[in-house]
């Protein structure tokens, strides 16, 4: 999966806005590789723009994907956050970083920590937006589909929604999208839909994410149509990232 490869495809459709995320490791860390990138992606947009290959009109964005360490902590410093038009923080890259989750096996004890990493992110600084939520990667529990769906529909049920609740009120006033992207329907985790509905009633954002690790999953798009319109999410509802000149 290519830059190049993905914006052509994106132009071929018609899309008139594009954000490009990567995680922020394959940065290493450093201000130079992420600064380096970004020069980089300008010169080959630009060019692919003068060869007529992408949409002159098409906005593009630059972001990167940071995860929560510990609740005052995220894995990217400011001098790399900004180099980037925004910053996506994911509260539960468990894989990465929390190994110990999983003795957490219980949908009472994971629920506890799913919403104490959400609150870290909505109340963290460097955070514009928050990457897949409560969504749980059955591959990374090593359960099937339909276990972890059953494991993740009792998570939510032991969730304090009333705190979660007052920390999207926050999310809304703080102006942080949260990712609306097709894997909760590929995970079958469908009750997310009752948390993407606090989102609405609270009157926080949503940004629409692929999570594509493929170009072949940015097809998978397709597959949210009904689920914004059974949301009632309208383009004012949509998070977009800062303005960029490129
Ligand atoms: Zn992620």
């Amino acid at each position: 999966m290519t830059v190049e490869a993905i914006l052509e495809r994106e132009t071929a459709r018609g899309m008139e806005r594009i954000a490009l995320t990567d995680h922020c490791y394959s940065y290493e860390y450093s201000i130079r590789n992420a600064s380096r990138t970004r020069i980089n992606l300008r010169g080959l947009i630009s060019k692919l723009r003068k060869e007529g290959k992408i949409s002159k009109s098409m906005k593009i964005y630059f972001g990167v994907e940071a995860e929560i360490l510990d609740y005052r902590h995220v894995s990217i410093t400011p001098e790399i956050a900004g180099e980037f038009d925004f910053v996506l923080v994911a509260p539960n890259h468990y894989n990465i970083l929390q190994p110990s989750i999983f003795s957490l096996r219980t949908p009472s004890t994971l629920a506890i920590n799913e919403l104490y990493n959400f609150q870290a992110a909505v109340k963290h600084p460097a955070t514009d937006a928050i990457a897949h939520p409560f969504l749980l990667p059955p591959d990374l529990f090593g359960l099937s589909i339909d276990e972890m769906a059953e494991f993740s529909r009792k998570m939510m049920s032991k969730v304090d929604w009333k705190e979660l609740a007052e920390t999207l009120e926050l999310a809304a006033q703080r102006g942080i999208g949260i990712e609306l992207s097709p894997r909760f329907i590929k995970y079958k985790q469908t009750h997310l839909l009752d948390f993407y509905s606090l989102c609405v009633e609270k009157g926080v954002k949503f940004f629409i994410g692929s999570d594509a690790h493929s170009l072949d999953e940015l097809d998978h798009l397709d597959m949210l149509e009904g689920v914004i319109g059974q949301l009632g999410i309208t383009e004012e509802m949509l998070w977009h990232p800062q303005e960029w000149e490129w």
